[in-house]
């Protein structure tokens, strides 16, 4: 799932898990349970994400790797907040490559930018994310503009990217991610 901060990819990411048995593999959710850990990974990282800049290529392909090897036999995976960077995108191919599977589909979540602020305001109250103030949001907004965006065409040439509009209730983005996605597969012990 792609888009920018705030776009909903958590939200879809997380009903893709429960109706199609995929595996949420998101970097935003790996470093804040580092951070709510203490690890040493987790401090080195804090001040980073509070001011909204990117952490590391290294320091987030090194978990996306961890979390493949993790999660071998799921039905599926579902990247949420990863890739962020041209050379994201380029080392998930290879760790894809390695293990003989491939991206099938890049969703990318079309919302408007005042949309974007007024769901984050709304998630600040809710949540009390340390990196969700107004400041920082913009500061994910930009970082977004200036080294995300790029993977669009890069996406685009691979000929993968679906676009989805984002500005919809989250049962109608979720149904037209569906459509993209097709018939969902019979997972073992699911209804
Ligand atoms: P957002 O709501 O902005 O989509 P995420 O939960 O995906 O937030 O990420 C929160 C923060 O974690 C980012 O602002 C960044 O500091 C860090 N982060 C998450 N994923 C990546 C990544 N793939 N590359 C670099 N930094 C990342």
């Amino acid at each position: 799932l792609f888009g920018p901060p705030a776009a909903g990819k958590g939200t879809q990411a997380k009903r893709l898990v429960e109706e199609r048995g995929f595996r949420q593999l998101s970097t935003g959710e790996m470093l804040r349970a580092a951070r709510a850990a203490g690890t040493s990974l987790g401090k080195k990282v804090a001040k980073i994400m509070d001011a909204g800049q990117l952490v590391s290529d290294e320091v987030v392909i090194a978990l996306i790797a961890e979390s493949l090897t993790a999660g071998e036999g799921a039905p599926g995976f579902i990247f949420d907040g990863f890739p962020r960077t041209t050379a994201q995108a380029e080392a998930l191919d290879r760790l894809l490559k390695e293990r003989g599977v491939k991206i099938d589909k890049v969703i990318r979540l079309v919302v408007d930018d005042d949309a974007l602020v007024a769901r984050m305001s709304k998630r600040a109250a809710e949540e009390g994310r340390a990196d969700d103030t107004v400041a920082a949001f913009k500061a994910r907004l930009s970082a977004y503009n200036a080294q995300t965006a790029a993977l669009i065409p890069f996406y685009r040439r691979q000929g993968v990217l679906a676009e989805v509009d984002g500005m919809g209730a989250i049962d109608d983005v979720a149904a037209a991610i569906g459509r993209v996605l097709g018939p969902r597969r019979k997972i073992k012990g699911r209804k």
